[in-house]
């Protein structure tokens, strides 16, 4: 698993298919084998949607 953004491999796992960039500061919810939702967390939890352009590779 790495971040679709950075590619850092440094990400926690935060739930069931939900992972968290610290490098990013953005959960990166896993929809299937090759497709990712990524959020920018705000300050009071809410996640707010954020458009990553996918690799196909
Ligand atoms: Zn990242």
């Amino acid at each position: 698993m790495q971040c679709p953004l950075c590619h850092t491999i440094d990400i926690g796992k935060i739930g069931t298919n939900r992972y968290y960039c610290w490098h990013c500061l953005m959960e990166i919810c896993l929809v299937s084998r090759r497709e990712t939702k990524m959020f920018y967390v705000e300050p009071d939890g809410s996640l707010v949607p954020v458009a990553v352009e996918q690799k196909s590779s």
